[in-house]
């Protein structure tokens, strides 16, 4: 199969989905081929790069195409589509990957499938595993007819194998000009704390909102960081970029102290890799019990307080 993996950079920075899309390529392309395939103003800066993970790299610059533009983006690589044909193409499952994608598989009259987590190719055919109902079941479906667009889920083909991949520069011109042009970006506000970089994290859920401002102190003296699940974000009292969650943050801390949350799955996905989970519920049938290294059974308001002081008064003992 020739396997292409459209990457995807954004001022100056290479996307590492797009390396995640090769490994990927690398693991279904068979006696076949992978190919790295960027488009942009700065593309060949990520050749290299891209190189190390394909067996080819195709670079396609121009005038126009200094800025990401999906009309302009998309025209180009069914240009180059149509001189080399695909049987798979990789797209990151992200704004841009989500974007393209519909208007290429359009265009090659083929399906698309988003938010792939695995890929299994037979002969002229492929399976691909996704999941549907918010994550709580996965299916496998099969697509007999390729070629294929997929989007591909962030952070799920890390591993792969190092290759040095042929690189070819190519000069393509949009066939229209594109209705929209690129104005400016505006990058959502920064937090003053990245929880995903935090070794501790406090996190404090539906049941535990009368007691933010323990947790919050509670996180200072572990030397970590306050998060929250999706209805605390959502009522206003911690900001979004403090979300753990699928649609918030994943994160892998040393210690994740779960104060009143029930552990749905939305929220489970997005901490379940931290080292040592610390759960406190009053429900002994919370679901966050499940994915807990040690669960407590109690009132946040009674247990919150007394794990204060003990963590002050020891505090105050190192010193
Ligand atoms: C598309 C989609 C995306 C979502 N994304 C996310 C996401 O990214 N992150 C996320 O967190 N959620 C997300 N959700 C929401 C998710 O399904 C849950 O509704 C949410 O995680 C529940 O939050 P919670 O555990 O704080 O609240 P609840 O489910 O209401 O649980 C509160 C818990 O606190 C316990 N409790 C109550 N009082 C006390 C007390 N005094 N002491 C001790 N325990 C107490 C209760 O027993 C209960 O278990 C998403 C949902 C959807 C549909």
């Amino acid at each position: 199969m020739r396997v292409f993996a459209v990457a995807e950079h954004k001022f100056g920075e290479l996307n590492p989905v797009s390396v995640e899309l090769l490994n990927l390529a690398n693991m279904v392309k068979g006696d076949g081929t992978s190919e790295a395939v960027v488009v942009g103003g700065e593309a060949h800066a990520f050749s290299g790069s891209l190189a190390s993970r394909a067996d080819r790299v195709w670079v396609i610059g121009g005038d126009q195409l200094e800025y990401y533009n999906p009309e302009s983006y998309a025209d180009v690589l069914l240009q180059f589509f149509e001189r080399e044909p695909p049987d798979l193409v990789l797209l990151g499952n992200t704004s841009q990957g989500g974007e393209l994608a519909p208007l290429l598989a359009v265009k090659l009259h083929c399906p698309v499938v988003t938010d792939v987590v695995g890929v299994f190719a037979g002969r002229g055919e492929i399976t691909v595993s996704r999941y549907i109902y918010q994550g709580k079941l996965m299916v496998d479906l099969r697509v007999s007819r390729l070629p294929c667009v997929l989007t591909v889920r962030q952070g799920v083909f890390k591993e792969g194998v190092e290759l040095s991949g042929k690189i070819t520069e190519l000069n393509l011109a949009p066939s229209k000009p594109p209705r929209r042009r690129f104005s400016r970006l505006i990058e959502p506000e920064k937090g003053e704390v990245d929880i995903s970089k935090a070794d501790a994290i406090v996190a404090v859920g539906r049941g535990a909102t009368s007691s933010l401002q323990l947790a919050e102190r509670l996180a200072g003296i572990l030397g970590g960081a306050v998060a929250g699940s999706r209805p605390v974000i959502d009522s206003g009292l911690l900001s979004k970029d403090r979300q753990v969650g699928i649609s918030g943050k994943t994160v892998k801390p040393k210690v994740y102290l779960a104060l009143g949350i029930s552990g749905a799955f939305q929220h489970v996905v997005g901490m379940r890799d931290s080292e040592l989970i610390i759960a406190v519920n009053k429900d002994p049938q919370a679901p966050i019990f499940s994915v807990a290294h040690y669960g407590v059974v109690a009132d946040v308001q009674e247990i919150l307080p007394k794990l204060l002081s003990e963590a002050e008064e020891r505090r105050s003992r190192k010193k």
